[in-house]
């Protein structure tokens, strides 16, 4: 094979802002593969905010990267080579083979993408990992019923894009937050959801209170801080906030305290954190009602493609400051 891989290592651990200098890129053989294993030509890499948990060596729910190691992350690729009685070169297949341009697999983990009629990338989306995270958080924990208020922040991305829709395919009133008016726009024009508020002006309280005057029902927590605080004040009493995300935490040397607990216990509300891994039973119904929407033309999705491997740690940057508008993928082909 006459093309390198090139590999995006981990090799720093940041404090703070993720800095460019954090990766190593390095070129190397594609690797050969083995009895039982294949060789997939990655297409497609997602950004995803997990990662800069990965980056670090905190206690989480999850082991960090090793310093030197290849950075985790999804992929969409084809089969170019196999020695696997299941896949044959030709198959495309979606699975975590991190930030490279090759990656050798034994099929654990790994997906055949046996319908073509969506794009390639939608399967690292709204028909991946973001999508079902959006499906199980809003269905399984927020339990929306129809007539009710859904509140969702990072409204315009990948997951909260999908629970805005969702929201309203179940006949609930949608507010989403979002930075900036351009992303407000897209929100409420393209995505359909009925009013949507850019916590960047700075009067988020007042805002939510005309754009929710009865009070809010769910909320779907994706960014923490002060948006998460201004909100669980205006819960309703039996609320639900499906706690998703705390992006705005994931760069912080000093965690945001949260003031409006007490909304907790007064309005007697469910809060629960959750891990989409954790919740694999449910991926099949998931994609397959997201599949429906979006053939249907009832959910829609948006999204950025940095080109170039090499391009991948500006993004991924650029994804933790709020750069990308819709789901942040690096195009690799
Ligand atoms: P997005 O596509 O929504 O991109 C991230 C967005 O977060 C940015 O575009 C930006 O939008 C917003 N953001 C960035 N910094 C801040 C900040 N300081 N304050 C407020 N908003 C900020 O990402 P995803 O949809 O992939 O992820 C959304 C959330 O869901 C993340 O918190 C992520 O960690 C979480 N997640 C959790 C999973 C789970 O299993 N629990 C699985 C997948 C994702 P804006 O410009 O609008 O501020």
């Amino acid at each position: 094979m006459s093309e390198k891989n090139i590999q995006v290592l981990l090799a720093r651990r940041p404090t703070g802002e993720v800095l460019e200098s954090d990766f190593e890129i390095v070129s190397s053989e594609v690797p050969p593969i083995q009895k039982g294993q294949f060789l997939v030509r990655n297409h497609y890499l997602s950004l995803d905010p997990y990662m800069r948990g990965r980056m670090s060596d905190a206690p989480s729910y999850a082991q960090p990267v090793a310093l030197g190691d290849v950075m985790v992350g999804g992929t969409v690729g084809e089969v170019v080579a196999s020695e696997h009685a299941a896949f044959k070169p030709g198959d495309m297949v979606v699975g975590a083979l991190g930030w490279q341009l090759y990656g050798v697999s034994d099929g654990t983990g790994m997906t055949k993408i046996t319908e073509r009629d969506i794009p390639l990338s939608a399967y690292l989306g709204v028909l991946g990992m973001p999508g079902v995270t959006a499906y199980v958080g809003l269905m399984d924990i927020g339990a929306p019923q129809a007539g009710e208020t859904v509140v969702v922040s990072a409204a315009s991305g990948a997951v909260g894009s999908v629970v805005g829709q969702l929201a309203k395919i179940h006949g609930c009133r949608v507010v989403g937050i979002a930075g900036g008016q351009e992303k407000c726009r897209y929100v409420t024009d393209e995505l359909g959801m009925d009013a949507c508020l850019d916590y960047k002006a700075g009067r988020l309280g007042e805002d939510l209170d005309r754009a929710a005057p009865q009070g809010i029902d769910i909320y779907f927590e994706n960014v923490g801080g002060p948006t998460f605080d201004t909100v669980l004040g205006r819960m309703n009493p039996f609320g639900r906030i499906p706690v998703c995300g705390m992006i705005s935490q994931y760069n912080a040397l000093e965690p945001y305290g949260v003031k409006n607990f007490r909304s907790v216990l007064m309005n007697r509300l469910k809060v629960q954190g959750f891990i989409v891994s954790d919740h694999l039973a449910r991926w099949p119904t998931a994609l397959k009602a997201l599949g429906q929407g979006v053939r249907e033309g009832r959910i829609k999705y948006r999204e950025s493609i940095a080109q170039g491997l090499e391009n991948a740690p500006a993004a991924f940057i650029g994804l933790l400051a709020g750069k990308n508008f819709g789901k942040q993928l690096v195009k690799l082909i």
